[in-house]
């Protein structure tokens, strides 16, 4: 695989990476992204075109909306032709949650879209941020023996692993191994090369590149433990401005199976919610078929979210009900697996 010649856009929407400290208050602001090329020279010997495109303002990821994921898709989107690949700097607080909501956004994607991001700002001596930058946009441009782009996906690169981005989770305040796929092997990792995992990286296959910007996000997460009163539940799942409920449950989707409890969730299944079940373990998946517990949910009408991150979840729900007002359709496409979110 090569990537002489190739080009790749780097969308600039802040996060630690561009980061510099404020003298006065001592805390991490973003600074604009001639200084960010300025303090990584290293990117001058790419054998690319490196063009970029600055959100304005820059954000801490903590402030991400919906509406920012809709302009990046529109970015990408627009300039899709001109690029054989993408890397979106971006905080990683919310990394995965944006990774996860362009990989629904993005239909039949057929470029790579590589969201990355550090733990210590670009200009410090010690920083992740170089070496996470040069590998993504690396990744980005590369392509295989017949030309086609690498990685034809929204993924996360992050301290030498390739992870599909709506599979991942940020595991990690402070390291800077920070990001992982429990459920899924990386896609690539680098080392002296790059080593793709060619089996598991999903190919274009059918249909052109279409970006969708319809986001629905009426949706709300309960997230079940030892002590949950009635009242929060019910404020939860039966909230008039709620269309859906991520149900964040123990182990493979259990959750409290007191009479109260499965009244509310009948309650508002009756009142037409979606409910998906997401266990809040970091690895494996819900199976409701287990324990009575879980059958118990699934008998009230929750869905299982099988091994589908809570983010990713939030994401598909966004995205699924935004482009349709049938919730049976959604409820369909939430237990199949669009975009490599889900095992089968
Ligand atoms: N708060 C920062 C952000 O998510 C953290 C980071 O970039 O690592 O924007």
């Amino acid at each position: 695989m090569n990537n002489t010649g190739s080009s790749v856009l780097l969308i600039y929407t802040g996060g630690t990476i561009g980061m510099k400290e404020d003298p006065e208050t001592q805390t991490l602001r973003p600074f604009d992204f001639g200084s960010l090329m300025d303090e990584v020279p290293e990117l001058k010997k790419f054998a690319m075109r490196i063009d970029s495109y600055t959100f304005d303002p820059l954000i801490d990821s903590s402030d991400i909306e919906p509406a920012m994921w809709k302009k990046l898709a529109e970015i990408i989107s627009r300039n899709y032709k001109h690029y054989d690949g993408f890397v979106v700097l971006h905080g990683t607080d919310t990394m995965a949650y944006s990774a996860s909501a362009l990989s629904f956004m993005l239909e039949n994607l057929g470029k790579s879209v590589i969201f990355t991001g550090s733990q210590l700002p670009v200009g410090r001596l010690r920083t992740d941020g170089k070496e996470n930058l040069i590998s993504a946009i690396e990744i980005a441009g590369a392509k295989t023996i017949d030309g086609k782009p690498m990685v034809p996906e929204v993924c996360v690169f992050f301290n030498s692993l390739l992870l599909r981005g709506n599979r991942c989770t940020k595991v990690d305040a402070e390291g800077f191994d920070a990001f992982r796929s429990p459920n899924l092997a990386p896609l690539a990792e680098a080392g002296i090369e790059i080593r793709y995992n060619t089996d598991l990286i999903r190919r274009q296959v059918n249909g052109v590149f279409r970006a969708h910007y319809g986001l629905d996000t009426r949706v709300s997460i309960l997230k079940v433990h030892p002590g949950i009163t009635s009242q929060v539940v019910e404020d939860i799942l039966l909230g008039p401005l709620t269309r859906a409920v991520i149900i964040e449950t123990y182990g493979c989707g259990n959750a409290p199976s007191k009479d109260w409890f499965l009244e509310i969730v009948r309650e508002s299944v009756r009142r037409g919610k979606i409910l998906l079940d997401v266990t809040q373990c970091l690895r494996g998946q819900v199976n409701m078929e287990r324990y009575a517990t879980g059958r118990a949910l699934k008998d009230a009408g929750v869905l299982s979210g099988g091994d589908i991150t809570t983010e990713s979840a939030l994401a598909k729900l966004f995205f699924l009900m935004g482009n349709t007002d049938d919730n049976e359709y959604v409820k369909e496409c939430l237990e199949a697996d669009l975009r490599g979110e889900m095992s089968n």
